[in-house]
């Protein structure tokens, strides 16, 4: 199986090989990073040369630096110390679709630019807009937007974009899926039409394609990572587990690890509410970020996770979109998504740039199709691990029954033939599993 951060056969060059000013790789250095990624070594001589580039890259694959770093490069003749505003114009555009990633792309370019002459901000919407205006006033090289609220500064006249030489689209893919299109359209209308254009999505639909026949012309194209690639530093495994048993699970399994950071995914924002709030009650700190939270909520929920404040955060697919967090040592899907393809976004907020990485899936018997579907996507069935012994945080002595369904003691089968069963006749309850169940909560001193 491809792996995201797949290295070539060939040794890779060297951040030095890649004409970028001694300024922009001392970032890169005091960054940490060795060698570049493979988007990278592929993407950043296509920028510098002038092209429109149409990258396949998903998040966690060093995508932000793939761009940033050949955009600096690109508009150091125009870097300068000048307090006036007029010599600071907006000259590069990066438009992503959700907040968390616009902020977190925002720092990315911070970060590298931060031995070189150019200024950068952030604009997104749910906060007050004259909030961001100082920033817009003062100049800026590089704009980093979500499309409607640099629509809405458009408007009040914060910003004027006649002289954007180069436009990224981060993440693509998702703009298109979040209706932002018609926002595209009006945006590119404000745009002069020389420039570059370099559009990174996590997959090439036909819509993608479309995208790039419309705003992209002669475009180099690059791919790093199909669409079913997930990275192979992630160890990837199920728990079966009844509905009922799935909140024990999940503890027991932040707990077996002893975990200090776990993104815990739910499908909708009122179990990822209600979930963080009963793991807070079990004495594990958590918080959770989803639609329904205020934009200042959601800031403070992500800050405190990066801090180590909380230990579990508990996000909807949509909320979760872009979040960067270094080193992240597991994800535990509470619920499978619906689309399989939202699977790979998910664990792919573990095992980035090469780090480690574990994301367990607690499946019940419902789910059952969506995980087949997972396994189809990513062309192998995952292996099924115990769940986790570990005492119930609550004691609960009279929901120790039997699971009404043997699913989950059945032995591993691959995933045709757990097709070819779905359907089994009924099967004799287990014996042997209350005992265990009765034998942790002994040794846990609950009982
Ligand atoms: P991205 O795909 O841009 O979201 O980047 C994912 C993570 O990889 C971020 O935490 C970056 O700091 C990190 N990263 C980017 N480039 C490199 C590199 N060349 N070596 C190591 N880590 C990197």
């Amino acid at each position: 199986m491809p792996a995201i951060m797949e290295q070539p056969a060939t040794p890779s060059p060297a951040f030095s090989s890649l004409a970028l000013d001694p300024q922009i790789l001392r970032a890169v250095e005091e960054a940490g990073y060795t060698e570049p990624t493979p988007i990278q070594i592929q993407a950043i001589p296509q920028v510098l040369s002038g092209r429109d580039l149409m990258a396949m890259a998903q998040t966690g694959t060093g995508k932000t630096a793939a761009f940033t770093l050949p955009l600096l490069q690109r508009l150091l003749p125009h870097a300068n110390t000048s307090a006036s505003p007029a010599r600071h114009p907006i000259r590069a555009l990066i438009l992503a679709p959700t907040r968390e990633l616009a902020i977190q792309v925002g720092e990315s370019v911070e970060e590298y630019a931060k031995h070189v002459p150019l200024q950068s901000t952030v604009v997104f919407g749910g906060v007050d807009i004259r909030t961001q205006k100082p920033a817009l006033l003062k100049g800026v090289e590089i704009l980093v937007a979500t499309p409607g609220r640099l629509l809405d500064h458009v408007e009040s006249r914060n910003v004027m974009l006649n002289q954007v030489q180069v436009l990224i689209l981060d993440e693509a893919d998702r703009m298109l899926d979040m209706g932002f299109m018609p926002d595209l359209k009006r945006i590119l209308t404000l745009l002069p039409k020389q420039r570059q254009t370099l559009l990174f999505s996590a997959t090439f639909s036909d819509e993608i394609r479309k995208l790039a026949r419309d705003f992209l012309s002669n475009p180099a194209t690059v791919e790093v990572a199909r669409r079913n690639a997930a990275a192979d530093t992630v160890r990837q495994a199920v728990v079966a587990v009844s509905e009922d048993d799935k909140f024990d699970a999940l503890c027991g399994l932040i707990r077996s690890r002893d975990a200090k950071q776990v993104l815990v995914f739910t499908r909708t924002k009122l179990t990822a509410a209600r979930l963080a709030r009963r793991l807070q009650r079990s004495g594990i700190p958590s918080s959770d970020i989803h639609g329904d939270r205020s934009q200042q909520e959601r800031l403070k929920a992500l800050d405190a996770f990066k801090d180590g404040e909380i230990i579990a955060l508990v996000a909807t697919d949509v909320a979760a979109r872009g979040l960067d967090i270094d080193q992240l040592p597991l994800v535990i899907n509470y619920e499978l998504p619906p689309n399989p393809e939202d699977y790979i976004h998910r664990i792919g907020r573990t095992g980035r740039a090469g780090a480690s990485g574990e994301a367990i899936s607690l499946v019940d018997r419902d789910e059952e199709r969506l995980l087949k579907d997972v396994e189809k996507l990513l062309k192998r069935d995952l292996p099924r691990d115990p769940a986790p012994r570990v005492a119930p945080s609550t004691p609960r002595p009279n929901k120790i029954s039997a699971p009404t369904d043997d699913w989950f003691s059945r032995p591993y089968e691959p995933t045709s033939a757990v097709a070819a069963t779905k359907q089994a006749e009924p099967v004799p309850a287990r014996e042997a599993e209350p005992k265990k169940q009765v034998a942790a909560l002994l040794r846990g001193g609950k009982l």
